[in-house]
């Protein structure tokens, strides 16, 4: 590539244009709209490997991978194989099918205190669900969450939401009844001692206590040493189940999600994205004793017309499969270069950043020191203008980054060589472009080792 596209896309704009006619902000989802950054969102018309291919025919590598599901890339051959041969079978029969017996074996061999799941069609489904069920299981009210972390649109979870929330700035929770709010606590990321406090004043009120496994939707902060296996004593200690959400960390940074990184034994654990294979297809899934509560084994009632949908199943299980060991290690191998060469990239231009990451879900902070980004409120410390500078100079250059400063960024397998390539050659004229949106603050040079983060 050798000039920069235009910040102008005409035909992306044109679509946006009339989108905005007929849908909120033009947007089926309001992170995609731009709004952080500013600009034109890409409509894409294709994907190939680690390609995405706009309206305006410009060409781009996609570290965003539809937020996380494309783990092997667009258009994989097996995947759109089985796709098809579902989908020539029929789409749906409200019916059981084999399928879902095998996605769910799949799930339960790789995930070993998940012994039983149920097949939702979207992670906000799959989290309310399990809240549901915490509390038909408890019977008591209370759900706590962690500011910053992101569970899907839950009325009850909306406090302090990461992930579009966060992007937006909106404020909490209009539409969502003071009932509702009353029922949820919200507490600081990685912060023990708040949650022993707010166990020791309401314990045997609290259903459960939902986490992302490791935080991605306040950008990457992984838990600390050691807390995951905090929350799993409290709960427990309180009667109170422990939720554990990996709608986005599930089956994308090892076979068996973070669980594998961090084995702490939940009690229920959600899961979606790269499950689903990019099709809608997420589940819940955890204890024999508390899942068998749901109808019909049990009382607490729980349905979808769509869920266990036999062409969403095959993407799903089709793309599990296909997740081998060597799929994880380039998905780490490129991970860690991209990250190096981000921040050698920001660190040569004297751009003030950090670098967090889980596995090889991974993103870059632009805060104005390196002290480990721990909690919604650092994450919220950082210059979103120097984001969306180099956001938009990247996407000038045929790099697809999330367009949100409080988004990991998500490799796929499918990244060879050369679109690594194009990605490292991008990187100097975004640091830059990060440089000069910092202006007149004095920028000072970072330390850009040292950032590898457990586990
Ligand atoms: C994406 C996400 C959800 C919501 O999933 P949807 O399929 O968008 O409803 C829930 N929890 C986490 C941790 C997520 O990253």
């Amino acid at each position: 590539m050798t000039e920069p596209y235009p910040y102008e896309a005409p035909v992306s704009a044109q679509l946006f244009d009339r989108a905005g006619q007929v849908t909120p902000g033009g947007v089926n989802s309001p992170v995609r709209a731009f709004r952080a950054v500013g600009g034109t969102p890409r409509f894409m018309a294709s994907g190939s490997g680690a390609w995405l291919t706009d309206v305006d025919g410009r060409r781009y590598v996609d570290l965003v991978a539809s937020w996380g599901p494309m783990i092997l890339g667009h258009a994989h051959p097996e995947v759109v194989d089985a796709v098809t041969a579902a989908a020539r079978r029929g789409f749906t029969f409200g019916t059981p099918t084999s399928g879902e017996v095998d996605l769910a074996e799949e799930i339960v061999g790789r995930v070993a205190p998940v012994e039983r799941v149920r097949l939702v069609n979207s992670g906000t489904e799959a989290v309310l669900s399990a809240v549901r069920l915490a509390r038909g299981y408890t019977g008591r009210p209370l759900v706590v969450k962690f500011a910053g972390c992101y569970h899907g649109h839950v009325d009850a979870l909306l406090a302090s939401a990461g992930s579009g929330v966060a992007t937006l700035g909106l404020p909490d929770t209009p539409g969502v009844t003071t009932g509702a709010a009353a029922d949820t606590i919200v507490v600081p990321y990685n912060d023990v001692a708040a949650v022993e406090q707010v166990f020791a004043e309401r314990g045997d009120q609290i259903a459960c206590l939902i986490t992302e496994a490791s935080p991605g939707n306040m950008g990457v902060v992984p838990p600390l040493d050691g807390f995951n296996g905090h929350l799993r004593r409290i709960t427990a200690a309180h009667g109170a189940l422990l939720v554990v959400d990996e709608v986005m960390t599930g089956f994308r940074v090892s076979r068996s999600g973070w669980y594998g990184l961090d084995p702490v034994d939940a009690d229920l654990f959600t899961f979606g994205k790269v499950m689903g294979g990019g099709m809608p297809a997420a589940a819940f899934g955890g204890r024999a004793d508390v899942m068998d509560q749901l109808a019909p084994s049990g009382p607490v009632y729980q349905a979808g017309t769509l869920a266990g949908n036999p062409v969403a199943v095959a993407a799903g299980l089709t793309t599990l499969r296909l997740c081998t060991d060597e799929v994880y290690a380039r998905c780490d191998e490129v991970a860690a270069t991209l990250r190096g060469a981000a921040s050698a990239a920001l660190f040569g231009a004297g751009v003030p950043h950090r670098v967090q990451q889980a596995g090889s879900m991974f993103s870059v902070f632009f805060v104005p020191d390196e002290r480990q980004v721990r909690d919604y409120d650092d994450a919220r410390s950082q210059d979103v203008a120097a984001h969306s500078a180099f956001f938009h100079a990247m996407l000038a250059r045929g790099v697809y980054l999330p367009p949100s400063a409080f988004e990991a960024w998500f490799v796929s397998a499918a990244l060879d060589d050369d679109a690594v390539d194009h990605v490292l050659a991008a990187l100097p004229a975004a640091a830059e472009a990060a440089a000069a949106a910092l202006g007149g603050r004095a920028p000072s040079p970072q330390s850009y080792d040292a950032q590898e983060l457990q586990p």
